[in-house]
Order: structure tokens, then C-alpha cells, then sequence
């Protein structure tokens, strides 16, 4: 069974009948790449880390281009199309032919997911309908508020009433995942309660909530911050207690990005799971893991239950995968052992990473770990607690092996 994305294009904010105030893409500056795992080894910057990270499109794509590229990914498919996802940077629900491209993808009857849409393109809540009855199976829906001020004043969405019944109406047929992003002060205490309530009385399956960032180290790096001046930040401790709080209050699975998920205990639920723990290879040799500032107590815990030697560093970046070489630049070389591991996503170039872990004249070595040690709440939103924890077992294996190896 395989999965086809079909890709509509579009940027972010200019296909989306402009900006929504949170959004992260508002600001973004054309930075040279930062360079990342995909980069050729003698140049910095691929086409990842200098357009896909920030979606960079040249606008929607014609739905001529869209059926054609879908056949050509067909074409190289092998096995059975369990599901269509339709992606894109724009918002699926503004683009011009979204009712054509519905009409074309229906027809191979397979389920149809949208990935990701704000609503605000859509005006007329018969569309709802017409989803469902062309295989619409699944649709993850920034809701932001169920307050139609609060989506028009902040999401800028003409028809928030109309959104909503669309909204509505999905929740009591398919499967709905809501996104908000939280502003303190905005759609968070009683509004965001109320929001879940309403979620979870139409019938949603899910609530992700995301934890709004305002400056670099919050993970804003791409020449964005500050994207609402002036906007309150929570804390992740903050955040992290609001989520445990309102998925204690219902039905629905809530989770937060970039953390927590109670219903799991993710991100790095196999720290409180001894029996698991001792399944992990005893670590043999030294190391530095640099990590974010988030995930480093829990990394180190974990590695400290497999017989220590390992010293995490936590960078000024909160989050792992937006470890830039600026927050490189800023640890101590002091503190580093002969190897270093930084996270299998930074936007690091590897020679870059070298190059500022010796500039000390030290001869290190620095490798890139695992992909990825956990699961975000985006990630575990559609897994079981087993499949948390055995891909947690998996990562780290992969790191302390590594460790072994070349410590
Ligand atoms: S709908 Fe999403 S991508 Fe578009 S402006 Fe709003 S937050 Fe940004």
C-alpha cells in the first residue's frame, strides 16, 4: 500500500488569501541556504534547504500541471494507492480549480486527504457536501478559534461563519484533525476551552495545538522574527501544562507541537519505560550530543540510563531539527569531547559543522545522528503509543551504536 501526494504549489501567505497575523511565513527574508543533510558534499545549499523549507513556490500550479505530474508519479508507483494526499504551500481550500481538481482525484476512488487547510478560501458551506461525496476521508483544519471574530480578526478569513458550518459539517462525517496555533492573551484560556468544546462535540478526532514562536531561538530562523511585535510567548513548561490540562477536559486527542502528547508521553516517552530502556545497547565509548534545549534533560537521561559517558549540550535553539550553524558558533568548544554528534536535521552544512567544531585546532570528529530521537505531536498525532516507543528504541539504538563505534 503507498500513499501519492499530489502537490497544488502555491506560497504560503500570497495563496492564502493573505497572511494570516501568526503566520510564520509573513516575514521570511531570502537568506542564502544554511545547508542541511541533503547537501551535496562540496556545496552549501540544495533544493531543501533553499526552497522547500520555506515552501518557495511560484505560485499555484495550473490543474493541467497537477494531472500531469500525478500521472507521472503514478507511472513510477508501484502497488496499490491506499490514499491521495493533496499539499501544496498555498492553501488547498483558496486554490482557483480546487472543485475540478476534487472532480479528477475522486475518480480513481481511492481516499482523499487534505493535508493541511485553513478554510478561508472556502465561501459556500455547500462545498462540505460535495467533499464528502467525493471521498474526502480526511482533513486536517486550522480552526484557530471557534470564535468567527477571533478567525477573522487574526486568520483574516472573509466568511468565518461560513468556515465554521464547513467545519462543522466535516466533523460529523469524516475524520477532522484541528490545528491552532496559541496566542497568549488571544484564543488561549476560556476561548481556547470553548474552541476544544465545540471541537469535541462535532465530532473532531484530534486538536493539535501549536505553540506560538516570536524570535529565533523559539525557532523563527529564517530572517522572520519577530512575527507579531509585542505578541506573548508561553513557555514550554507553560505549554506543556495547557496541553495536559484541556486533554484531561475531553474526548478528542489533544496534543502540542512542538511538544507534548499526553495520551503518549511524547516527545521521548521511552524515558519513564525501564523495561525498554534496558533493551537499548550499553553505551561503550564517549561522546557530545548537541541537541535542542527542549529535548537535551530527556536525551541525557536516557543516554545516562545506558551507563553515561555521554555529555548533551543544549544549544540556545529550542527546537533540534532549527539548529542553525549560529547556534553552533555559540557553545563552548571547551566542553566537547573527540566526537561530536549534532541532529540528523540541523541546518548545518556537515563540512560547516567540521569546520566550526576544530576551529579551536582541535581535530574532532562530528557526525549527524538519527533523523529523528522522537516523535512531534504532528508525527505521533496518527500513531500508537507502541509505535511511539518502538521508533524511539529504534533512534536511539541508532545513536548509541554510533556512539560505539566511533566515541
Ligand atoms: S493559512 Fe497557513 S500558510 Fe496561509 S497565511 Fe495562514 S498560517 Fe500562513
Amino acid at each position: 500500500m503507498a500513499q501519492l501526494t499530489v502537490d497544488i504549489g502555491g506560497k504560503p501567505g500570497i495563496n492564502c488569501r493573505g497572511f494570516c497575523e501568526y503566520c510564520y511565513f509573513k516575514h521570511v527574508k531570502e537568506n542564502p541556504p544554511f545547508g542541511c543533510r541533503h547537501c551535496p558534499p562540496f556545496r552549501v545549499g540544495c533544493d531543501y534547504c533553499s526552497r522547500s523549507v520555506r515552501e518557495y513556490y511560484q505560485g499555484w500550479k495550473s490543474l493541467r500541471q497537477v494531472g500531469e505530474e500525478t500521472l507521472a508519479t503514478l507511472q513510477m508507483m508501484t502497488g496499490e494507492i491506499d490514499r491521495v494526499t493533496i499539499s501544496g504551500g498555498g492553501d488547498p481550500s483558496c486554490y482557483p480549480e480546487f472543485t475540478d481538481l476534487i472532480e479528477l482525484l475522486s475518480g480513481m476512488e481511492v481516499p482523499l486527504h487534505i493535508g493541511y487547510t485553513s478554510g478561508k478560501g472556502f465561501d459556500d458551506v455547500e462545498i462540505a457536501d460535495f467533499l464528502i461525496d467525493h471521498g474526502l476521508t480526511e482533513v486536517s483544519f486550522t480552526v484557530f478559534s471557534a470564535d468567527p471574530v477571533k478567525r477573522k480578526r487574526f486568520m483574516h478569513d472573509p466568511t468565518p461563519d461560513v468556515s465554521l458550518k464547513i467545519l462543522e459539517r466535516l466533523c460529523g462525517a469524516i475524520d477532522v484533525y484541528g490545528a491552532a496555533v496559541v496566542l497568549p492573551g488571544i484564543n488561549d484560556g476560556k476561548a481556547l476551552e470553548e474552541t476544544c468544546r465545540w471541537l469535541d462535540d462535532r465530532g473532531a478526532q484530534g486538536l493539535i495545538l501549536m505553540r506560538f514562536a516570536n524570535r529565533t531561538d523559539q525557532g523563527l530562523i529564517l530572517g522572520n522574527s519577530p512575527v507579531m511585535k509585542g505578541q506573548q510567548v508561553q513557555s514550554p513548561q507553560e505549554f506543556q501544562e495547557m496541553v495536559t490540562d484541556l486533554a484531561q477536559k475531553f474526548r478528542m486527542k489533544i496534543s502540542g507541537t512542538p511538544l507534548w502528547d499526553p495520551a503518549i508521553g511524547s516527545p521521548f516517552a521511552i524515558r519513564n519505560e525501564p523495561g525498554l530502556l534496558d533493551k537499548l545497547p550499553l553505551l561503550q565509548r564517549s561522546a557530545t550530543v548537541i541537541t535542542g534545549s527542549i529535548a537535551a534533560p530527556s536525551i541525557q537521561a536516557i543516554l545516562d540510563a545506558r551507563g553515561g559517558g555521554v555529555n548533551v549540550i543544549a544549544t540556545r535553539k529550542e527546537i533540534a531539527c532549527l539548529i542553525t550553524p549560529d547556534d553552533l558558533k555559540a557553545l563552548d568548544l571547551g566542553e566537547m569531547d573527540d566526537l561530536i554528534v549534532i541532529p540528523g536535521r540541523a541546518f548545518v552544512h556537515d563540512r560547516e559543522a567540521e569546520r566550526i567544531f576544530t576551529s579551536d585546532g582541535k581535530e574532532r570528529t562530528v557526525l549527524r545522528g538519527p533523523e529523528m530521537l522522537t516523535a512531534d505531536a504532528e508525527t505521533s498525532m496518527g500513531m500508537t503509543r507502541d509505535g511511539v516507543l518502538l521508533m524511539e528504541l529504534e533512534s536511539f539504538a541508532g545513536l548509541i551504536a554510533m556512539i560505539n563505534r566511533y566515541g
